[in-house]
Parts: C-alpha cells; structure tokens; sequence
C-alpha cells in the first residue's frame, strides 16, 4: 500500500482537539473490562468505545484502540467472551486511535474497510500518526513503529458479515465526521455501532475535508430508516434510538442558527461567539458547548 504524506493545517489539529474527547485524551490505554450493549454486543469503553459483537462461529471488532498494545489488549478481551473464534475487524474511521491498533491483532484477522476510508488512510493515515505520536511521549510509545496494512476485504456502500446466528451490516452512508465513516448494524439486536456521526451530548465534528453539515443530515436520514434499539458511539455514553433523533435535530439547530447570522452579514466567528450561549442554555445537560469549528464548517458550505 502507498502512503502519501502532505502537511496538516494548523486548523485541522485544532479542530480535531475540540470538544469533549479532549478530556479523555490523557488515557489512551484500554482496560480489560466489556461492558454488555445489547444480546450479543460488547464493549470495551474508553477512548475510544470498543465494540466487540460475539457469534456462534465468529467475532467482529470494531475499532483498535490507540497503538498496538491496546489493539492486543482488545484481541484478548474478544479471546476471553468468545474463545477460538474466527476474528474480523473494521474501524469506524481512519484516524489513529480507531485504525491504529492493527498490528497489535492475530495476523489472521481479517480486517475489512470501506473503500473511501481506505483512501483517507492512504492519504492522511500515517500523517495523524505522527501528529498524535507529537502529542505526547505516551502516544508516542504507543505508536511507534506502526505499519497500516491494507485490508483484506473493501467494500463500497455495504458488507455483511455472517458471526454465526448473528449478521453484521458494515455501512457507508457517506461523509460526516470523515469522508470514510462506517457504521456496525448488528441486526438480531438492532444495535448500531456508531462511531463519530451518532454521539450522545456531544458538538459534532467536521474533521478536515471530510463531510459537511448537509451531508452529515443525509447519512442520519438514513441511519433514522434503520429504527435502530440501541447505539454504541466512540466517544460517548451508549444510548437508545432516540439518540439518531437528538443528534439529527441538533445539527439542524446549529445549522439554522447559524445561517440566520450568516443571512444578516454575521461573520462565522461572531456567530459562534452569540450561539454558545444560547446552546448552552437551550442544552443544558452536555458536558460542554463549543460551537465555533462546527459553525464554521455551515459557513463554509453556503
Ligand atoms: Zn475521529
Ligand atoms: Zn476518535
């Protein structure tokens, strides 16, 4: 696989540091404990969540956890719920704490991507590598030397995987939070594991040149036809269907607010500077309400 390197803008890290998975960010080491989601859904959780989706005759992961260690920390929590088992893994997402894990997995994983993932991580995968190792000797450690494989099955708009008495849908509605974002429909159990485009309380995040706000509310249409019971995110609480709800409605709040400004000569920034106090206010339960990249990113759409 060729990987490509360009230089990051200052404003992607910036954006990416946003919002509340900051706080977590001190802990990037998984512990050993699976939380039951749904009949046949683990999950590890942490930064990020971890989902481990058990069958009769195979496992799915989803996501690695930063760096290899914790990819074999997840590897052997999978070993523990269901020992001997065929093992497929896929990721959310291409960004490092979700993809880069891999190499810590038995190299009979077979790791199974979206198409437009896997072009994000060709293009930027090794580039947030060493942007995160920058961040701190921790990460550095826990990234050293990492080598991301090219997957062994890509897939366009869907996959399914058959664990045994459970299907797995692996789905790409389009861009969100990356271009690349995938979604887990675990079907007995109408679970979705949702990475970065469902989250409970949390601002949403436009990484770089990944999706929009439009195209972000488009994949939620389509997530919402899905009438999901239960959500795992990445980096939040799991939750019921109702969060697909709340997340969908958020986006277009912010998104209507914020074109009101844009429509009166408002600049980006001082719209975010009015709204954070309204949206504090008018969502007062989420642990914290900063604005600023996500309106930044309506503006830059219209
Ligand atoms: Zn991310
Ligand atoms: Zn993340």
């Amino acid at each position: 696989m060729r990987v490509m390197s360009c230089n990051a803008p200052t404003i992607l890290l910036a954006s990416l540091l946003a919002g509340p998975a900051l706080a977590q960010m001190s802990q990037p080491i998984l512990g050993e404990n699976a939380t039951k989601i749904s009949d046949h859904v683990w999950a590890i959780m942490g930064w990020p969540n971890v989902a481990i989706i058990v069958g009769e005759r195979a496992t799915l992961i989803v996501d690695t956890g930063l760096g290899p260690l914790n990819g074999a920390t997840v590897a052997k929590v999978a070993a523990k719920l269901s020992p001997n088992q065929k093992l497929f893994l896929t990721t959310t997402h291409f960004h490092p704490e979700h993809a880069g894990g891999e190499p810590g997995f038995p190299p009979n994983t077979i790791l199974i991507r979206d198409a437009v993932q896997q072009k994000e991580m060709e293009a930027h995968g090794m580039e947030m590598i060493e942007m995160f190792s920058s961040r701190s000797t921790q990460n550095k450690e826990l990234l050293a030397n990492v080598k991301l494989r090219p997957p062994d099955v890509l897939f366009d708009s869907e996959a399914q995987v058959d664990l045994g008495g459970v299907r797995a849908r692996l789905l790409w509605f389009g861009g969100a939070h990356t271009r690349g974002d995938e979604l887990t429909l675990v079907e007995p159990d109408g679970t979705l594991v949702s990475g970065d485009v469902v989250q409970n309380k949390v601002v949403p995040n436009i990484y770089g040149d990944g999706g929009t706000p439009s195209s972000w509310l488009a994949v939620l249409d389509k997530i919402a036809a899905l009438n999901v019971r239960h959500v795992l995110p990445d980096h939040s609480a799991p939750g019921d269907g109702s969060l697909v709800t709340a997340e969908r409605a958020f986006i277009a709040d912010v998104r209507t607010r914020a074109l009101e400004l844009k429509s009166k000569g408002v600049s980006a920034e001082e719209a975010a500077k009015q709204l954070n106090p309204e949206f504090r206010q008018k969502y007062a339960d989420w642990p914290s309400m900063n604005l600023t990249a996500f309106v930044r990113s309506v503006y830059a759409e219209h």
